[in-house]
Formats: structure tokens, C-alpha cells, sequence
């Protein structure tokens, strides 16, 4: 398993669309469980860990989430103890759910939490206790997003990044887009594609850069965060067979269907060099295609080299 974040992270060409070229920074390719920017976020909080001694790692997220995913992997390799409390009191089980049930196999403690208290975090009186029983916590918040992940992100672009006039990124909690933006050259111009409705996103990127070369696109968010189409899943079915690339249906297939709308109804109005950041999270594939299989519904085709 490597975790040498100094080794360069190849940029692929993608396509060229008109006179748009479409780049993509394989940051999927971190490591070989492809998880991209999760890391990028962990990795300063890693070495806060180590260097103040916490002893466990303690956070946030969904059934299916990528953050848990990285985190569970990371405190392996580390040693620390890491605990997720997962949203959601149904008994989400383990042999179904392919994400619970690695974080578990990397020694996750899993504790589930009812709605009400997953939205209260560390104030619901469960968090509460857990935290003091277990004293010497370390706590991540969903998502990862905290100073030290935006310092991390900040690690995305490199110095030949520079030759590109426009950076796309998906935005979930908006932690990574601000270290793009903080990285960045002013004469880029960043745009990032919610995958989810939250009105305060933009309210909330603004308060983590002082810096406006940048915009959110919200057309594309497909109703909200793990929602999807069948136009979704046939056009990320479509780029693994053109182009060999795997997208998630969460972030990144959302965000690559948008740049791709937009070119092919001439409305695209950013510059005509384009980086797009992979940032992984193709391990929530199997959750998305556990539901398509209920449906009766075409899944997404995994490729064998992953
Ligand atoms: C979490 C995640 C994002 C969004 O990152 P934020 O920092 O929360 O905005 C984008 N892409 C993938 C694959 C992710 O897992």
C-alpha cells in the first residue's frame, strides 16, 4: 500500500471537444483502495495525531463514506485507534454494506447513530459520552473538512498545474475546493459542481479562502447528495469504456457530466484548458450498484484493472 503523497500524481488527457481540451489529475490513483482526496485531508491531521500523542481518531459519516473508508485504511497503517460513528440506526449489515464492512476489517469500531443525534455530532449525549470514556480523542468532523485537510488539499496542484486556465473539482463539504483555491494562480479560474443542495456552500468556501477566482456550478448536483439517473450511470459507463477511467456516481461522475453537458450545448463559457480533479471515492460504486440492482436497473461497470 503506498503512502507517499511526493510522488507525482499523472495528469491524463482526456478529450478534445471543439478547440476545449479536458485534462484529468489521477488523484484516484493515490493509492490502490482509490480513495483520492480523503487522504489529501487526513494527512496533516495524521501527523497532529502523532506529534500530540492522541491515541484514537474519532469521526463522522454515512453508510457508504468515502472519509470513513480513508480513515479506517489510515488508522490501520498507523496504528491509531479510529471510531466512526455511521448515520443511521438501522442495522446497516456489515456483510451488505461493502464500506462498514472494510472499515470494520481495518479495526473501525463502528457505533451507529439515530438521525437526530448523528445532526448534533459531538454535542448528542452519545458523542458526549463516548469522548469521555475515551479521553485521549482525536475528532475529525464528517467529511474531513478542518483547517489541517484544507492545508492538505492545498497539495493537489502542482507547480505544472499552472499551465491551466480553468480547475473543476466536485464539492461536497467544500474542504478541498478551498485548497485548490488557496494553491492556485489567480489568473486560474476554479469551479467547483455540488453534489449536493445546500444553499450555504458558497457562504461556507468563502469563510476557508479569501480568494475569488472562483465559482460553484449547481446544475448538476441530480437532486441532491447520492442521488443519481440513469443518464448518470450510462455516461459514467461510458467514459470507463472510452477512456479507461472509473468515476464515482457521487462526485466526480456528476462533475464530469456537467463539464460535458456544457461543452456539447455550446454553453460553456470558462477557459479552454481544463484540469479536472479525480478525487477518487470509486469504493462507493458497489453501494450505488447494490440499489441499481433492486431496481432492476443497468449498474455501473467496474472494470478489471481496478
Ligand atoms: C469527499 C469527496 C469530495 C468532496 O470533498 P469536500 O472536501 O467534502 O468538498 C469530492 N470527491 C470525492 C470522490 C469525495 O470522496
Amino acid at each position: 500500500m503506498k503512502f507517499d503523497f511526493s510522488h507525482e500524481i499523472p495528469n491524463q488527457l482526456l478529450a478534445k471537444i471543439n478547440d476545449i481540451s479536458i485534462t484529468i489529475k489521477r488523484e484516484d490513483l493515490i493509492d490502490e483502495y482509490y480513495s483520492g482526496n480523503k487522504f489529501r485531508k487526513l494527512k496533516y491531521n495524521i501527523k497532529n495525531i502523532r506529534d500530540k500523542g492522541f491515541s484514537r481518531l474519532v469521526t463522522f459519516g454515512g453508510a457508504y463514506s468515502n472519509h470513513l473508508y480513508a480513515t479506517a485504511i489510515f488508522g490501520k497503517k498507523i496504528n491509531i485507534k479510529t471510531t466512526g460513528f455511521v448515520r443511521g440506526n438501522e442495522l446497516v449489515s456489515l456483510e451488505k454494506n461493502s464500506t462498514l464492512h472494510f472499515c470494520n476489517s481495518k479495526g473501525m469500531k463502528l457505533v451507529y447513530l439515530n438521525r437526530s443525534s448523528y445532526k448534533l455530532k459531538e454535542f448528542s449525549e452519545e458523542v458526549k459520552m463516548y469522548l469521555i470514556r475515551n479521553p485521549n480523542s482525536y475528532l475529525i468532523p464528517e467529511g474531513g473538512t478542518n483547517s489541517l485537510a484544507i492545508q492538505g488539499c492545498k497539495e493537489i496542484l502542482t507547480k505544472k498545474d499552472s499551465e491551466y486556465n480553468t480547475i473543476c473539482c466536485a464539492v461536497g463539504t467544500g474542504g478541498t475546493i478551498s485548497g485548490i483555491i488557496e494553491s492556485s494562480n489567480l489568473n486560474q479560474h476554479i469551479i467547483g459542481f455540488p453534489a449536493l443542495k445546500n444553499e450555504a456552500l458558497y457562504d461556507v468556501i468563502s469563510k476557508m479562502t479569501t480568494r475569488c477566482n472562483w465559482t460553484l456550478e449547481k446544475r448538476y448536483s441530480f437532486g441532491g447528495y447520492g442521488k443519481f439517473t440513469s443518464e448518470l450511470i450510462d455516461f459514467i459507463n461510458k467514459i470507463s469504456i472510452n477512456y479507461k477511467i472509473l468515476l464515482d456516481p457521487i462526485y466526480t461522475g456528476k462533475m464530469l457530466f456537467g463539464i460535458f453537458d456544457l461543452i456539447k450545448k455550446n454553453k460553456w463559457k470558462w477557459g479552454k484548458n481544463i484540469l479536472v480533479i479525480h478525487t477518487g471515492g470509486q469504493q462507493g460504486i458497489n453501494g450505488v450498484n447494490q440499489k441499481l440492482l433492486l431496481k432492476k436497473k443497468p449498474q455501473i461497470i467496474i472494470p478489471k484493472i481496478f
